[in-house]
């Protein structure tokens, strides 16, 4: 009888453990790029939501797709939105996570759509402005769809990609965008995140294209799931290093929950 006991306390255990592991999708393993401030630790998430940790601060860019992926990491100090779409912008996410604290940096269009319970804790960052806090700086880049038009997916001027610079390391997150002029024109990029997917973004050449234009130390392809299922990631790694064997191309898992 007692041991049926105990047999069953440790089978009530597995079961909650395996139940706690489904909840909280299995992450991407993170990882650490020196800076002149210690470590910045780089947790992808999935798709287009990354979470930062640096010089004891979190940031949490593009919260999206439930609370689960984000179990056990530390509340945001900041978090950057790039756009008004769903996989961007994700109010039902932000309300459930411990954002009390956090400044939102935005454009002007997310700003118009967030939650008025957000308002005091926004600060609008349009194309070309910058923002020094925290220690940290954050410059918002142009994001759009190429060639311009009034009816593109993403206009130029609504969202905003973000360079970051954290303890003199230089961070690219390109938003959804194609090979714009402004990415290509990126100078001293040490890492990079870079969206590919159709026909939202831009293919996986048009995207390595891109990269070997500004030629960052590394890049992580981001945003890769399109209409017809995952972008060929390997194949955009194998553009890049064979043009380029110092660009360090990091192939993470950014959709976890799919497996
Ligand atoms: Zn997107």
């Amino acid at each position: 009888m007692k041991s049926t006991l105990i047999l069953a306390a440790a089978l009530a255990t597995v079961t909650t453990q395996a139940q706690a592991q489904t909840a909280s999708a299995p992450r991407a393993a993170a990882d650490q790029i020196a800076t002149k401030k210690g470590p910045l630790t780089v947790q992808p998430i999935t798709h287009g939501s990354v979470v930062f940790t640096w010089n004891g601060k979190t940031i949490y860019v593009d919260p999206y797709g439930g609370t689960a992926a984000y179990a056990g990491l530390a509340a945001p100090d900041v978090i950057l939105i790039t756009d008004i779409h769903g996989d961007h912008l994700d109010p039902k996410t932000l309300a459930g996570l411990s954002v009390g604290k956090a400044l939102m940096i935005v454009p002007q269009a997310v700003a118009d759509k967030l939650p008025a319970e957000y308002k005091a804790q926004v600060r609008v960052l349009g194309n070309g402005q910058k923002l020094d806090t925290l220690g940290m700086s954050v410059a918002a880049i142009p994001m759009y769809n190429l060639p311009e038009a009034p009816d593109a997916m993403h206009t130029k001027g609504r969202g905003n990609g973000y360079v970051l610079n954290l303890g003199g390391k230089n961070v690219y997150l390109s938003g959804d965008t194609e090979d714009t002029p402004e990415m290509r024109a990126l100078k001293n990029i040490d890492v990079a995140f870079v969206c590919m997917n159709l026909p939202y973004t831009m293919d996986v050449n048009q995207a390595a294209q891109g990269v070997l234009a500004f030629k960052p130390g590394i890049v992580y392809p981001y945003h890769y799931r399109g209409q017809s299922g995952l972008s060929d990631v390997a194949s955009f790694q194998k553009t890049v290093t064979t043009a380029n064997k110092k660009i360090d191309v990091r192939l993470r898992n950014w959709y976890p929950a799919a497996n």
